[in-house]
């Protein structure tokens, strides 16, 4: 807020737009959206000291015995819900005892974003948030639309239509907000859609995922469904993947620098070398992008309904395949569209799309990690190798060989926890909050006991 300013600016918004409250957000570590709803009244002073929390009751590195962590709100980031306009979302950042939080994911983005500013780059992204459509009545997980279960579903007109009102009005609403949606579709499983809408610097696009499962979960619940992000939800079904389609530009923003029309994938040397750093540390980065224990079952190979798990399970890269970790998208120099009734060129490429993360990625968290293994790349001039030209999902080619993911997230968080690469780049204690909050996570779990152990195990 300005020095001596009359209002402040979440308070002019407020009077502008006829909000009444503001929903003071912040993304802890496992990704789990927290808020308080703070009113018109109250905004100015919160909008300068931020709103308090027991950072204990979140996921974070903290004890009960910690003073309290303020949620300061960063006014770019604020969007007036379009389906309840008296309230309005604004994501902050944290601090305690008036010093950034090292372990606030969106502080961690920020400090690569920042770094890649002093080297005059810009990262734009768009991510792709698939998700199923549940029963919002029953307890047992089931899908909501019972006619929904062709063996290929991917595509299917009549099963989206069944969920026009829901869809359409995300569609609507994203109009509204001017992310400029351009598609919404039935998915490869069973009850799941995606809706895509156009990139945007790393920021405000992991601002807007956030939003984006919060405005999907929100409307579903109005028309008494779920949606669920969950990166496995059923077993023989393909999961929702967060696929981030990633470049590189110039800090004005204009002038992409992944982009070199000459190279037969379209791309420059910074990018080869942005995706070398990608795919190098990509084992490290893995904790990251499949977050939880339910998402080593996405990208374990496994085959599913339709014929496809549409996940990577292999480290390597390729041109327009779907079954490895990386795609290029080359770009197509004269695809046809017409305007104004004229044949015009709209030159595409110059960015990659990683397909290895799930629905359950920490938005920011996702950002952070690609941009820091990015650098890594620049700084240390990674070559990627050769482009991996097969189906992945097939054992490779005589002669060829590729790396394979971690298979739990136990594995991950070894490699995680281990690389020193992230330690420099993230921050020591940010890698060390992680790792302890997820080994956590992950003992809870062993210490689970599943039917499946019971079953094959009752009668040793
Ligand atoms: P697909 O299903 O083919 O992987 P989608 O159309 O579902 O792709 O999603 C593509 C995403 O990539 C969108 O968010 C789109 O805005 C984004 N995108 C397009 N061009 C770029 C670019 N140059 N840099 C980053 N993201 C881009
Ligand atoms: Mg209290
Ligand atoms: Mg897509
Ligand atoms: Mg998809
Ligand atoms: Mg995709």
């Amino acid at each position: 807020m300005a020095p001596g300013a009359a209002t402040s600016e979440l308070e002019s918004f407020a009077q502008a737009r006829g909000v009444e409250n503001f929903l003071i957000s912040f993304v802890d570590l496992l990704g789990v959206s927290r808020a308080k709803l703070v009113p018109k009244s109250a905004i100015r002073e919160m909008e300068i000291k931020g709103a308090g929390f027991a950072g204990y009751a979140a996921h974070f590195d903290m004890s009960p015995a910690d003073p309290d962590l303020f949620a300061v709100p960063d006014p770019r980031s604020v969007i007036q819900l379009p389906w309840k306009p008296a309230v309005a979302w604004v994501a902050s950042d944290l601090y305690m005892n008036g010093k950034p939080v090292q372990q606030d994911p969106r502080r961690v983005l920020r400090t690569q974003v920042e770094i890649a500013e002093s080297k005059h780059l810009r990262m734009k992204t768009g991510v792709e948030c698939e998700f199923f459509i549940l029963s919002g009545s029953s307890d047992v997980h089931q899908l909501s639309d019972r006619l929904d279960k062709a063996e290929k579903p991917g595509y299917e007109q009549i099963a989206l239509m069944r969920r026009y009102d829901l869809i359409s009005e995300v569609l609507h609403y994203l109009e509204v907000l001017g992310w400029k949606p351009y598609q919404a579709d039935h998915e490869d499983a069973n009850g799941q859609f995606e809706i895509n809408w156009e990139y945007d610097d790393c920021i405000a696009t992991a601002d807007k995922h956030v939003f984006f499962k919060f405005m999907v979960k929100s409307l579903a619940e109005k028309y008494g469904l779920k949606a669920t992000f969950m990166p496995k939800p059923f077993v023989n079904q393909t999961g929702n993947g967060t696929h981030c389609h990633v470049s590189v530009w110039d800090t004005s923003g204009e002038h992409n620098v992944f982009l070199d029309k000459q190279d037969k994938l379209g791309l420059s040397t910074t990018a080869y070398e942005f995706l070398g750093g990608v795919l190098q540390n990509t084992k490290s980065i893995t904790a990251i992008l499949n977050p939880t224990v339910n998402s080593y079952k996405r990208i374990d190979g496994s085959t599913t309904l339709s014929g496809s798990s549409w996940a990577p399970c292999s480290i390597a890269y390729t041109g327009n395949n779907r079954t490895h970790l990386i795609r290029y998208k080359r770009p197509e120099n004269f695809r046809r569209c017409r305007l104004n009734k004229l044949l015009c060129s709209i030159p595409d490429g110059g960015r990659f799309e990683l397909r290895l993360a799930d629905g359950a990625v920490n938005p920011y968290l996702f950002q952070a990690a690609i941009l820091a293994c990015g650098l890594h790349g620049l700084d240390h001039h990674v070559h990627p190798g050769p482009s991996a030209d097969w189906n992945g999902h097939l054992p490779p080619p005589e002669g060829k060989a590729v790396q394979i993911l971690p298979t739990s997230l136990a594995e991950a968080l070894k490699e995680f926890s281990a690389s020193a690469t992230l330690r420099k780049a993230l921050g020591e204690e940010f890698v060390t909050s992680y790792s302890k909050i997820q080994t956590e996570r992950w003992r809870s779990f062993t210490q689970h006991l599943s039917k499946w152990e019971i079953d094959n195990t009752i009668d040793c």
